[in-house]
Formats: C-alpha cells, sequence, structure tokens
C-alpha cells in the first residue's frame, strides 16, 4: 500500500464535541475540552501518525457570528481550514437543527468532500438518532456519509477513521513522524491552564483572560514553569485571585496536575494575574497572542 497523507478540517456549532473527537482520533489529549462554549479559540492541528498514513486534523473554534474583534479572528480560522484541506468532517449534536438557517446555508456552499457526524448518540436512542440522520441527509445534499457516534466512548470513532482514509490521498508525510501537533510545549500548557479556568470561574471571567508562558524549562525531573494570566479589569484580577489567594491556589494545583500528567514528570508551577485592559479588542494584543496569524 502506497504511503497517503492528508489535511481534514473538524468544523461546527460549538460544544458539539468537536475537540472530544480529536482527541478520540488521536488517542491522546491535544486540544482542551470544556462543558462551555467557545472553548477553542485557535486552530489547532493534530497529527495521526501511522506506518501506512499520516493525517492532520484541524480543531477548529465553533462557529458563530463574531461579536468582538478576537472571534473575528477566530472565525478566520475556522474558514482558512476549509480551504486546504482534502475532508471536511462536519460535527453535530442533536441541537444543530433547532439552530440557525444560515449554518445550513454555509455548509451546501463547501467544495471539498465533507462527512457528517453525529456526535452524543449515548445519550439518545435509535429512533432520535435515525431522525437525525434523515434531517441531515434532507437538508445537506453534499455529504458524502453520515456516520453516528459517540466521541465520549469512543463508539464509532474507528470505523469514522476508516472512512476519513479514503479521502486521503496517496504522498508523502507533511510533518516529521514523532510530531502530535502544529502546537508548541507552551501553547499546550497555556490551553491547559486556559482549561481549569473555563472549568473553575464563571460567567465573563473564562472569556476574558489569555494565559501566557512566561518561562518554560525543561530540566531532567522537573518542569518548571511560570505563566502569566491577563485579564481585562483589575475586578476581574480579584475574582481569580480569590479570598486570601485561595482560588488561584486551587487553580495552580489543578493546572499542574493536568501539565504533570501530560508531560509525565514533575512540575513546578508559578502564575501571576495581570490586567490589560479589553485585550479582546485591542490589534496589537490579539497580534501578539497569535490571533491574527496568517
Ligand atoms: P467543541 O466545542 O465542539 O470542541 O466541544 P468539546 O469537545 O469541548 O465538548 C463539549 C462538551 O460535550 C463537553 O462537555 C464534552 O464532554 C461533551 N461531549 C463530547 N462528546 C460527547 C459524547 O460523545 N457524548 C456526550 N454525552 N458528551 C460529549
Ligand atoms: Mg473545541
Amino acid at each position: 500500500m502506497s504511503f497517503k497523507s492528508g489535511f481534514v478540517s473538524i468544523i461546527g456549532k460549538p460544544n458539539v464535541g468537536k475537540s472530544t473527537l480529536l482527541n478520540a482520533l488521536l488517542g491522546q489529549k491535544i486540544s482542551i475540552i470544556t462543558p462551555k462554549a467557545q472553548t477553542t479559540r485557535h486552530r489547532i492541528k493534530g497529527i495521526l501518525n501511522n506506518p501506512n498514513y499520516q493525517i492532520v486534523f484541524s480543531d477548529t473554534p465553533g462557529i458563530i457570528e463574531p461579536k468582538y474583534k478576537l472571534q473575528g479572528s477566530m472565525m478566520k480560522f475556522v474558514n482558512d481550514s476549509l480551504q486546504d484541506c482534502d475532508l471536511v468532517v462536519f460535527v453535530t449534536d442533536f441541537l444543530d437543527r433547532n439552530r440557525d438557517e444560515q449554518l445550513l446555508e454555509r455548509l451546501n456552499m463547501i467544495e471539498s468532500p465533507m462527512l457528517c457526524i453525529i456526535n452524543k448518540i449515548d445519550e439518545h436512542d435509535a429512533d432520535g438518532i435515525m431522525e437525525q440522520v434523515n434531517f441531515w441527509k434532507d437538508k445537506v445534499k453534499n455529504f458524502k456519509e453520515i456516520v453516528p457516534i459517540s466521541a465520549a466512548n469512543n463508539f464509532n470513532v474507528d470505523l469514522l477513521l476508516s472512512l476519513i482514509l479514503e479521502y486521503i490521498p496517496v504522498g508523502p508525510a507533511f510533518y516529521s513522524e514523532d510530531q502530535i501537533t502544529d502546537k508548541s510545549e507552551r501553547f499546550i500548557v497555556s490551553e491547559m491552564i486556559r482549561e481549569k479556568i473555563l472549568l473553575y470561574y464563571k460567567e465573563e471571567i473564562p472569556y476574558s483572560v489569555q494565559v501566557e508562558i512566561e518561562s518554560f524549562k525543561d530540566e531532567p525531573k522537573l518542569l518548571s514553569i511560570e505563566a502569566t494570566i491577563y485579564v481585562m479589569r483589575a475586578s476581574q484580577r480579584q475574582i481569580l485571585i480569590g479570598k486570601g489567594g485561595i482560588a488561584i491556589k486551587n487553580l495552580g494545583i489543578a493546572s499542574r496536575r493536568a501539565i504533570e500528567q501530560f508531560f509525565g514528570k514533575q512540575v513546578f508551577l508559578k502564575t501571576f494575574v495581570k490586567v490589560k485592559e479589553d485585550w479582546r479588542n485591542n490589534n496589537k494584543a490579539l497580534k501578539d497572542w497569535g490571533y491574527d496569524e496568517h
């Protein structure tokens, strides 16, 4: 068999399970997952290496109508990922049909081959699943296949992978075979901290933070990391730190554990919290933080 290699874009509304699916396909957690919408802000590539193929998946932020500049940039990541791929994997759960017509319009405009993945079938019975399949068959004409899966339970993920492979062309690998993502270790660490912020803080806090890794020292037995968490207002800084510093301490512990698990070694993590007024609309800050990297 000739070696195959290609690009697959995973798209869909927020919260349908795109990042969960990417991690299931890779068998490794690359992209952060939380119950909150807009967890993923960037286009993150996850690389699946096998002796016979290399598939480069792009996880993207959920499709939304942008309300501030950061979200505009997030949607550009989605559109860019559609332009240079061999296959689009559109992920939906059981809610999209009650959402907007615009989504259907956009899907019908995509020219690359497309699979429709109905996720979270663990929460529904056979009739409900069939109803979804028929809905999508009727509404979007260019789906090659409609596949019900449960990304969280790894159900039908292997089947999906074999379908994906049919659309991957013969060709040499694009990345070295030991590479699992295009993002740096620093990026992964900052995302792990952001994941814990999404889980532990309420309302606008998670959407107001940016995590920067100031230093990343990989010593033989210890990984030493310093991270700054930027917020938009002084009041948010107070909330992040909490009474007597208890909230930031808990955040540090949970983040450290996740980082230790990923890298398989002991971690020393130091965090700082700083205010950067309204950074989400600040072009320079967005550029510096990689939301404008095209
Ligand atoms: P994304 O915004 O599309 O990337 O979605 P995430 O991967 O972050 O997942 C959003 C939420 O859906 C998380 O709480 C996941 O645990 C949950 N989820 C993902 N896949 C499944 C699934 O197969 N079944 C169920 N029940 N929940 C899932
Ligand atoms: Mg995501």
